[in-house]
């Protein structure tokens, strides 16, 4: 099965795309996890692609679509793949339908998480991650079982986005609104999108996530 995991910076797309990623071994590609490796390694396309992911702003849909199309073309046949943050424009979408199609690939399903904008800041704002193996955490929501202690592979060093502030996060729920959004239409159109109500606990949207995926 292959989807995307649409919606607003902090309704939780990185956190189901990981549980699904374990449960049923499909493939997570984060656009944005991709992006911070690039920019971390300081190859071309991080150098092209830092000062926009500083300010909040969308990468350029080319730079995006290259660093997309190199992952897809390394799945393997059978595994299942979910893009969380991406696409992120009408012609990120476009390109991606081209790419699946020239890969005989089906996009299956696209799963709108709904989170009203109040909530979302507080969200982003109080996020960090396993240094060592990227498990995410919340300080209010999803604390470590052990205090400063990795629940997934013990590590002890978390560190936070540099682009999780309250500024950036604005400028981020922006860009979603104004061009994000344009997913919408163009994904319901095509009979794929499915909304699930994002303001749930984690575990209850996680429900209705394996519910969407059974129904697809
Ligand atoms: P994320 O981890 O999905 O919140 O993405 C972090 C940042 O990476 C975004 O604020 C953008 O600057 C950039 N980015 C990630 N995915 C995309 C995309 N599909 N198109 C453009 N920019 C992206």
């Amino acid at each position: 099965m292959n989807l995307v995991m649409l919606g607003p910076p902090g309704c939780g797309k990185g956190t189901q795309a990981q549980r699904l990623e374990k449960l049923r071994g499909m493939v997570q590609l984060s656009t944005g996890d991709l992006l911070r490796a690039a920019v971390a390694a300081g190859t071309d396309i991080g150098k092209r692609a830092k000062q926009a992911m500083e300010e909040g702003q969308l990468v350029d849909d080319a730079t995006v679509i290259e660093i997309i199309a190199e992952r897809i073309d390394e799945i393997k046949n059978g595994a299942g793949f979910i893009l969380d943050g991406f696409p992120r424009t009408l012609s990120q979408a476009r390109a991606l339908d081209e790419m699946l199609a020239a890969k005989e690939l089906e996009l299956d399903c696209v799963i709108e998480l709904t989170v009203v904008d109040d909530v979302l800041v507080g969200r982003i704002t109080g996020r960090f991650a396993c240094a060592a193996c990227g498990a995410g955490y919340h300080d209010e929501f999803k604390r470590p079982v052990k205090e400063g202690v990795c629940d997934v592979c013990g590590g002890r060093e978390f560190t936070r986005r540099p682009d999780d502030n309250v500024e950036t996060v604005k400028a981020r729920l922006r860009n979603y609104h104004e061009l994000t959004a344009q997913l919408l239409p163009y994904y319901r159109e095509r009979g794929k999108l499915r909304s699930v109500d994002g303001m749930a606990e984690i575990d209850e949207v996680a429900r209705q996530i394996d519910s969407v995926l059974e129904a697809a």
